[in-house]
């Protein structure tokens, strides 16, 4: 597949903010964009006269957001509309709130519904680059802690979806899966396919976790969620994706998935950037007016920060990623530079595009949300072009 092309800008100097490079808070420096990059940052007295100036006083610029689970958005629910229109759609209403990068997400369902969502990403991804890849979450996982998927869609992974199942040249491609329901080997065949198997919805033991950890699984969907509880004499899934120091932790982010407690024990207790945060997010996200859905066969009701099924149990989450990074540091009380390195740097990292994703440095791409001091998302520009 060709690269989607970028759009040409003219040179913008965004000036008098805080800057979070991805690294480190900076001051009196403007960000300098070109050609859909950041070129430079300087300081705001040296911007060169061919820069048209836009000021961002009392405001931080921050990298934008990488989501590498979304459901849905805007009303829509990618199982439920699995066509190029569908995919954009969850786009634009992620990308409102600072998602510039996203992986939409297929749960378990039927061979042809998940095809049909590998195909439809791929062909949006060529007009909107924001457009990573497909997350495929099931069908291969652990049917007692299925959670919200069809556990009749439920399979065991056969060779064909060895066909399926296959990175093209440019994309991203996450499988999520229980490593009690394939073998090292399967997993081993699906990484050199340019597979990212990351797992979840799982009750593996220690044992197979490592195993799959060994074969090249990178890393853990949604830690906590969807996994059986740690005990004392028995780590679990958890316990290794806390312990283990090369892979990667998404964790849902919206403060009620997971309790702010347990989100502070896994940032002290998972080794430093590997663990990043996901929305999850079902239809609802990014919505003006957020609607009921269908949700696996079961009515889905939006709340104001999270889905609940008809007995009003919590299913599905539905805040976007921009509305989880304030929430994370004013209610969970985590770092800003920890939280805004987990909703853009380190996801980057994870999906092997960290050198040129998540930091606002020269050469990257200008995807870039400009933040109210409560850290509220109030502009974003995506390529350098505002959103
Ligand atoms: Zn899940």
């Amino acid at each position: 597949m060709t690269a989607p092309s970028l759009p040409q800008s003219l040179p913008m100097a965004l000036t008098d903010a805080i800057i979070f490079t991805g690294e480190v808070f900076v001051e009196n420096q403007a960000l300098l964009v070109k050609d859909g990059k950041i070129v430079d940052l300087i300081h705001n007295d040296k911007v060169p006269d061919d820069f048209k100036i836009t000021t961002c006083a009392n405001h931080i610029l921050a990298p934008g957001f990488i989501d590498c689970q979304v459901n849905g958005g805007g009303n829509v629910l990618l199982n439920a509309t699995p066509t190029v229109k569908g995919v954009l759609a969850i786009a634009a209403a992620h990308r409102k709130s600072g998602t510039t990068r996203l992986l939409p997400t297929c749960i378990t369902d039927t061979p042809e519904v998940m095809a049909a969502a590998t195909a439809a990403t791929r062909q949006a991804r060529k007009s909107d680059p924001s457009i990573l890849g497909i997350h495929l979450e099931g069908p291969h996982i652990s049917e007692e802690y299925s959670g919200a998927h069809n556990v009749a869609l439920v399979r065991p992974l056969s060779e064909t979806d060895f066909q399926t199942h296959r990175a093209e040249s440019g994309e991203c491609f996450i499988v999520t899966l229980a490593p009690e329901q394939v073998t090292p080997e399967q997993i081993a065949r699906l990484v050199k396919q340019g597979v990212i198997v990351s797992l979840g919805h799982t009750q593996a033991t220690t044992e197979q976790t490592r195993a799959a950890l060994a074969a090249g699984a990178k890393g853990f969907t949604h830690l906590f969620t969807r996994m059986p509880p740690v005990k004392g004499r028995s780590s679990t899934v958890v316990g290794v994706a806390l312990d283990d120091a090369q892979s990667w932790c998404g964790m849902i982010a919206d403060g009620h998935h997971v309790t702010p407690e347990l989100m502070r024990i896994a940032v002290r207790a998972k080794a430093k950037d590997k663990l990043f945060l996901v929305s999850d997010s079902a239809a609802p996200a990014g919505a003006d007016n957020p609607q009921p859905f269908d949700w696996c066969g079961q009515k889905v009701f939006p709340q104001k920060d999270y889905c609940v099924n008809e007995q009003g149990v919590v299913s599905g989450a539905m805040l976007t990623l921009g509305e989880c990074v304030p929430r994370c540091i004013r209610d969970v009380r985590l770092d800003p530079e920890k939280v805004l390195r987990m909703a853009s740097t380190i996801p980057a990292e994870f999906l092997g595009l960290g050198d040129r994703l998540g930091k606002l440095l020269p050469t990257y791409a200008a995807d870039i949300v400009m933040l109210d001091h409560s850290f509220k998302t109030q502009k974003v520009w995506k390529d350098g072009e505002p959103n």
